[in-house]
């Protein structure tokens, strides 16, 4: 019995090393060079990339063969800001207080195979409650299907600020949410709050700088940190190899934010020209979610789709964020590709390209945002971002040349994570 057992499990590990992958690529988008290729073949063994060859080559009979010749070929998108446990709806705001963690954990089921779907085979997710770590979790062991995760777990705010779990809530149920539930009020607490989310099984930190747009909550852009807070949380975070994201519109917040050390700014609304040149000077990026601020602009004219407080603040961030990002981008500071889904549908991730693109980064730079950019901010530089020898593969095919038809992004083909395919609307050989 024995015996059979070791025969098996031994013609198991020789067929898995056996059977390659070889993808027949049309295009080939080679992110670090920022050029389109011809005539490619990518082959993949196990969960990496061996080896690219010229031409369409072909291997052992046994070996797949995917046919990607019409199509353009690029690494696996990543998005830098993402909500995986919502998605915007009318009842949201109630939602709050009618879903239990488990309801959160089976809508996000379906978010995370939309977001993979679309081509997002990595993401970063910048606050829910933190069953975005169980998500994670579960993705990784195979549970489930969706995007490889970075997550915040639960944002960092002050008391009132714009990720204050209790704001908006009545007085029976406001109670005092301290650093455990991510409200910092001291520099002890962002120690605290760090650790907690560390302990948590968090992979980076997020805190919410200024007011923000979609909390019960009449700021949409004060500053509601001080730099020594969030000095306190970036150095905690240094030590545990964790890097912090910031949520601010305000242009104070965000200057207070870059001075403490946060590495990306999220939405960036209202940023000066002296914070731009701060951003460049401490090697801070912005993700600009453009389609974000379209989708609260919209929605904020349906009647009653948001709580009222909401409404002029949508109004009067939403429409600013694509220009701002135009003019960063311009200036020379570091732009990392986020859209904040879950703000609006998701899945609907790609609309961003098109979005940049209208605002005034080449195509190609937008492509390379959401890959090499992104995945050199994860720490995962080496194995994300690049179709090359030795990274993980990640690689996702659409139908058109990106750099002529932008909107192509938002048709995702194919889709392979981790040397696995998850998406083939095409045909094999
Ligand atoms: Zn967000």
């Amino acid at each position: 019995m024995k015996h059979l057992f070791t025969a098996f499990f031994l013609l198991i590990t020789i067929t898995a090393t056996a059977q390659d992958t070889y993808l027949h690529c049309g295009r080939l988008i080679d992110t670090k060079a920022g050029k389109i290729l011809t005539d490619k073949t990518i082959i993949v063994s196990g969960n990496k990339i061996i080896k690219i060859e010229n031409g369409y080559t072909t291997g052992k009979k046994e070996d797949t063969y995917i046919d990607l010749k019409d199509k353009t070929v690029m690494p696996g998108l990543i998005d830098l800001h993402v909500h995986m446990e919502h998605e915007t709806n009318p009842n949201a705001y109630l939602e709050k207080y009618t879903n239990d963690e488990a309801d959160v954990a089976f809508n996000s089921v379906a978010f995370a195979e939309a977001t993979l779907s679309a081509g997002f085979t990595t993401v970063r997710d910048l606050g829910g409650t933190g069953v975005n770590i169980s998500l994670k979790k579960a993705i990784n062991k195979g549970r489930i299907d969706g995007p490889r995760i970075f997550t915040a777990g639960k944002s960092l705010a002050t008391t009132g600020g714009h990720a204050d779990p209790t704001n908006g809530s009545s007085r029976k149920l406001i109670g005092n949410p301290g650093p455990k539930e991510g409200v910092v009020n001291s520099i002890e607490d962002a120690k605290k709050a760090v650790r907690q989310r560390y302990k948590n099984g968090a992979d980076l930190i997020k805190i919410t700088a200024t007011g923000g747009v979609l909390s019960v909550a009449k700021s949409s852009s004060n500053p509601q940190f001080s730099v020594a807070e969030i000095k306190a949380i970036c150095e905690t975070a240094k030590d545990y190899g964790f890097h912090v994201a910031a949520h601010a519109h305000g242009d104070e917040g965000m200057q207070r934010a870059v001075l403490g050390g946060v590495k990306t700014i999220e939405h960036g609304t209202l940023m000066s020209e002296q914070t731009m040149d701060l951003m460049k000077q401490y090697d801070a990026y912005l993700v600009p979610t453009i389609t974000a601020g379209k989708e609260v602009t919209d929605k904020a004219k349906i009647q009653g789709y948001y709580p009222e407080i909401i409404v002029p603040k949508a109004l009067d961030i939403g429409p600013k964020i694509q220009s701002t990002f135009g003019k960063a981008y311009k200036r020379g500071v570091g732009i990392a590709f986020g859209t904040d889904a879950g703000v609006f549908k998701h899945g609907e991730n790609g609309k961003e390209f098109g979005y940049m693109v209208e605002a005034g980064m080449p195509a190609i730079a937008t492509i390379q945002s959401a890959t090499i950019t992104n995945a050199k901010i994860l720490n995962m530089e080496d194995q994300l971002g690049q179709i090359a020898v030795g990274f993980l593969a990640d690689i996702i095919a659409v139908q058109d040349d990106p750099t002529k038809q932008i909107n192509t992004m938002e048709h995702v083909f194919f889709v392979m994570k981790n040397g696995k395919v998850y998406k083939k609307q095409i045909s094999t050989m």
